[in-house]
């Protein structure tokens, strides 16, 4: 299967790229990107739409992948039927709302339909996925505890630091432990807890993914 995946830097990606192959049961195929580099959420929000257009005219993608990190922006609360019953800064809702505009104004072309898409958000940053099965006082439940009662139950350098050993990794080191993490999880079967764990912000994607 063809599979763009958009994410925050080009380490997550790699990381992503394991996930969704697992959940797929079947390796992807990379299509032909647009020629820029997201670099963060901003920007990772900004170029949904010209991504969407690029793969669905200049390529044969099947799918497209967003995942971003939460940072300290309010979960998805899956009780809300409506979108606009979340909360405005909802990051799940946002790039939904962006996607789903751009796919309305994408012209049909006769032989192929516009890439799916499937979005994830990491609360609060893609390394609390990386340490399912390492470190249990990591997880969506948690984090959201904690901001209830005001506190902070870990920060982005913490984080950084349990999986890089260092809050300041290399992109090289940041791509080979995201890779090494995320099929360590993928080969020791743990997916099932990284979908229990992170149920709104990986949940969501991972059930996207398994219809395709
Ligand atoms: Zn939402």
């Amino acid at each position: 299967m063809k599979v763009a995946v958009l994410s925050e830097s080009s380490a997550d990606k790699a990381a992503v790229r394991v996930f969704i192959e697992a959940l797929l049961g079947r390796p992807t195929e990379k299509p032909g990107m647009p020629p820029f580099r997201a670099r963060g959420w901003p920007s990772v929000r900004e170029s949904i739409p010209q991504t969407l257009m690029h793969l669905h005219y200049q390529t044969d993608a099947e799918a497209l992948v967003v995942v971003v990190d939460s940072d300290r922006s309010p979960l998805h609360d899956p009780k809300s039927q409506q979108r606009s019953a979340c909360n405005q800064e909802c990051r799940l809702c946002l790039l939904s709302r962006i996607a789903e505009n751009t796919h309305a104004q994408l012209r049909r072309r006769p032989d192929r339909s516009p890439p799916r898409i499937a979005i994830g958000v990491a609360v609060p940053q893609i390394e609390a996925w990386y340490l399912v099965g390492r470190d249990p006082s990591v997880s969506e439940a948690s984090w959201l505890n904690a901001v209830r009662e005001g506190r902070t139950p870990y920060d982005s350098r913490q984080l950084k630091q349990r999986v890089y050993a260092t809050d300041r990794p290399s992109i090289d080191l940041e791509t080979a432990r995201a890779v090494e993490e995320s099929r360590r999880i993928v080969e020791n079967d743990l997916l099932d807890r990284l979908i229990s764990l992170f149920p709104v912000g990986f949940g969501t994607l991972a059930q996207t993914v398994k219809n395709w």
